[in-house]
């Protein structure tokens, strides 16, 4: 069945981990994607494979380049069969006022944030049409419903994506393939390091105070988001109470989009 079976790009860290770990204790197969090694990525793999008793399997690619996203779907459907469940999660942030934004760094977040998610869908969903069933899931972000300053590229890029899932739940509504779009605010991963160290920098804090300092910026809920908590949201949205619910971009943002 294409329902047992998750791509998940970016699933070594962060929110992808996090997801990873979720549904393989709900006994779905898994095909786990990053930039890490063949080695690192597939020892993750076979400790979920330990610990769940699921199928469990590790691509090495990077999914800004169409054709190694290729030889990832390619293995995924090799290694567990036809996959009901894409979860476009890999993603990057670099933060620039627009006057001195890289071109080379905008050129790489619109290639993986989006157009990567692009090519999975146009690859995918077809086959997830023939089956009957399908779910994509995009993980965009707060920055798809609203904007900062200093993130021209990831607002774009997620923006993008925002609008690409909807244009994707419209032409697929009718075959059983659902697409939404989750929309974090402040998570609890690797990404934001860099923006914590130039909060600490910038105002003087230790990295502890910057967290809480930069969280108090944007959202009312003062704590970071766990990363499980978007990984149960995904779980939910691929279950039966969700097949009515396609083209939305749902907030987990402690309140920062409300205001
Ligand atoms: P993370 O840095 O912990 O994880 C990113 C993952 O993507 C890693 O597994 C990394 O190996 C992988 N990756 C990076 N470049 C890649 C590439 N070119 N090809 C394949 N894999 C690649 O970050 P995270 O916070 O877990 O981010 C996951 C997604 O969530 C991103 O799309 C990010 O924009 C989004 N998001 C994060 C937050 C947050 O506050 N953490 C908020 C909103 C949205």
């Amino acid at each position: 069945m294409n329902k047992d079976n998750v791509l998940i790009t970016g699933s070594t860290s962060g929110i992808g981990l996090a997801t990873a770990r979720v549904l393989a204790a709900q006994g779905l197969n898994l095909m786990l994607n990053g930039l890490e090694s063949g080695a690192e990525g597939s020892a993750l793999a076979e400790g979920l494979q330990r610990e769940f008793g699921v199928k469990a399997c590790y691509c090495q690619a990077d999914v800004a380049r169409p054709e190694q996203l290729q030889q990832l779907i390619e293995k995924a459907e090799t290694d567990l069969g036809p996959i009901g469940v894409l979860v476009n999660n890999a993603g990057i942030q670099h933060t620039s006022s627009l006057a001195d934004f890289p071109q080379v760094k905008w050129d790489a977040i619109i290639a993986l944030n989006l157009s990567a998610a692009f090519h999975a869908m146009q690859r995918l969903m077809p086959t997830m049409k023939q089956a009957g069933w399908g779910r994509v899931i995009n993980i965009a972000s707060v920055h798809g419903l609203v904007a900062s300053p200093n993130k021209a590229a990831y607002c774009a890029a997620k923006h993008g994506l925002v609008g690409l899932s909807k244009v994707a739940a419209l032409e697929y509504a009718e075959h059983g393939v659902t697409v939404n779009c989750l929309c974090p605010g402040w998570t609890d991963t690797p990404i934001l390091n860099h923006q914590f160290n130039e909060y600490a920098k910038n105002h003087g804090v230790s990295f502890q105070e910057a967290k809480s300092g930069l969280i108090k910026t944007k959202a009312p809920y003062p704590e970071l988001i766990s990363p499980e908590a978007i990984g149960r949201m995904i779980q939910f949205l691929i279950s039966d109470s969700a097949d009515a619910i396609t083209g939305t971009s749902i907030p987990i943002d402690g309140g920062w989009t409300a205001q």
